[in-house]
């Protein structure tokens, strides 16, 4: 089925061609014709299935008519991370290249002022991480009582990072009259409670997972020595012959590690980025970039850059570490 039969506006099938997608995927064939016709929608998808399409599109349709109100944003979408915030603005800024509406991004590590302008004018949509938005909320300056459509992304990984009493408090803020739609890749119970009490009467859409992983990925074990160095040196060893190297994204589990091997990577004349929770925004979204352009080739990160990120060729993953979360 096209994009233009499924009751998107002329605009936002216009914007979807010129990004040159000429199918949907399923989870957006499945889900936009409910959240065009205000249903709550259930999503149980991962990243990489076109899930944020799935709501932006009908989001852009739906925000053309009505406008937006001085401190009372029309829509918010809330997600885990800072980056999966910025990916969700992005994907505004492309498929909305034919609107006028405002976006905002509400996101730790940038400074309270220019996000406090943009809100008081009046957003049509807010994009925010739960700990940010409950500080601009504390601070007055913020209503959320215009919320029409709240979006739940990325539910189960809010649970991991321990978000949920927050995402709980934000419910409550916004009416309960308003349309939902929460996505989660999977649906352990706790996950499922707060779907039963945040959505009303909801579709469940279910896509498959990509098969486990594909099969052009090859996995290999390296066994290593306890001792760092012994084990740095292994990795630089790898990274020097390993066939058809591109670039790495190497995941530690500790920021501190992060930030050692980083280092020992410079020290060894590799050309590299680090990636965690303790940086400041600006420095991670200047690494997450320098990565993306293909400036460094070496990206280490810790489990902040483990979902959701959409970073097209990547040749080499290293689990420096077993992960916490495979
Ligand atoms: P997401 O699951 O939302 O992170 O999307 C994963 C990737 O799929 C992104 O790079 C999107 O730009 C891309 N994408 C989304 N929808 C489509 C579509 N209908 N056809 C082709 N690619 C798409």
């Amino acid at each position: 089925m096209p994009f233009s039969e499924l009751g998107l506006s002329e605009k936002v099938v216009q914007a979807v061609a010129a990004s040159g997608y000429t199918e949907p995927t399923p989870i957006q064939a499945q889900a936009i014709p409910h959240v065009l016709a205000r249903r709550d929608v259930l999503g149980i998808a991962q990243t990489g299935t076109g899930k944020t399409a799935a709501f932006t599109l009908p989001m852009l349709t739906l925000l053309e008519t009505g406008r937006a109100r001085a401190r009372m944003p029309r829509t918010l979408i809330l997600e885990p991370t800072r980056e999966l915030a910025a990916q969700v603005e992005e994907s505004f800024d492309r498929y909305g290249a034919n609107h006028r509406l405002s976006v905002a991004l509400l996101i730790g590590g940038m400074s309270f002022g220019d996000q406090d302008i943009k809100i008081t004018r009046g957003v049509d949509v807010l994009i925010a991480t739960p700990g940010r938005l409950l500080d601009h909320f504390e601070r007055g300056k913020l209503l959320l009582t215009g919320v029409e459509l709240l979006v739940i992304d990325e539910a189960d990984r809010m649970l991991d990072m321990g978000f949920i009493p927050d995402i709980e408090r934000i419910v409550k803020l916004v009416p309960f009259t308003r349309q939902t739609l929460f996505f989660s890749a999977t649906m352990p119970p706790e996950i499922q409670k707060l779907a039963d009490a945040f959505l009303h009467n909801p579709v469940r859409i279910e896509v498959s997972r990509p098969a486990s992983s594909p099969t052009t990925i090859v996995q290999s074990l390296v066994a290593s020595p306890r001792e760092p160095h012994g084990k740095r040196e292994i990795l630089r060893n790898l990274l020097r012959k390993a066939p058809d190297f591109k670039n790495a994204i190497i995941f530690c589990n500790r920021k501190s590690e992060v930030a050692v091997l980083h280092k020992s990577l410079h020290r060894h004349r590799f050309s590299a980025a680090a990636l965690h929770g303790d940086m400041d925004q600006r420095a991670r979204m200047a690494a997450l970039e320098s990565f993306r352009n293909g400036d460094v080739s070496l990206l280490v990160a810790s489990d902040v850059a483990a979902r959701g990120l959409d970073i097209p060729a990547v040749s080499h993953v290293f689990n420096y570490d077993v992960p916490h979360h495979p």
